[in-house]
């Protein structure tokens, strides 16, 4: 499978670590959208589109927030739901939301990875760049370089 397209939406929000929402299609005719770039502690990663889990209640079958002790309809008390640690809930930043859809390969997870971030990237540079030192090291680097060479002609001491 290929990816053909990934837009970059950018969140530029300097407090927080979302760095940028991405649209990516597959093969022409996928499109899997609200990918997301973080900033982690290691550099970018990404994070795919992912939703709470909710626990419903005993009682009443309301579904509640994942955090809440209580049901938010009829006040009685959630039992505490004790998940077993699976490497998807290490992967996920929270591990009370759940990935719609993902890469279920090491493989094609990196492809999509790299491909996200290398737009991301791309994105970034591409707006807003100043190039201002770069070029005054150019040119005095290349003027020394011209003299020099020409007194050490070989043919002017014959
Ligand atoms: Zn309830």
């Amino acid at each position: 499978m290929e990816i053909t397209e990934v837009r970059i939406f950018p969140k530029e929000s300097p407090d927080k670590k979302l760095r940028a929402y991405a649209t990516v299609t597959f093969d022409n005719v996928f499109v899997v959208r609200n990918i997301k770039v973080i900033e982690g502690s290691t550099g970018l990663f990404i994070a795919m589109p992912s939703r709470k889990i909710k626990h419903p209640c005993p009682k009443c079958n309301f579904k509640n927030e994942s955090k809440s002790k209580y049901c938010n309809t009829c006040g009685t008390q959630l039992p505490l739901v004790q998940r077993p640690v699976t490497p998807s809930d290490i992967n996920n930043l929270q591990s009370e939301h759940k990935d719609i859809a993902h890469p279920i390969t090491q493989t094609f997870r990196e492809y999509l990875q790299k491909t996200v971030l290398d737009a991301y990237e791309k994105q970034k540079t591409g707006t807003g760049t100043s190039t201002s030192t770069g070029t005054g090291i150019g040119t005095s680097t290349s003027t020394s370089t011209s003299s020099g060479f020409s007194g050490l002609d070989p043919d002017t001491k014959f």
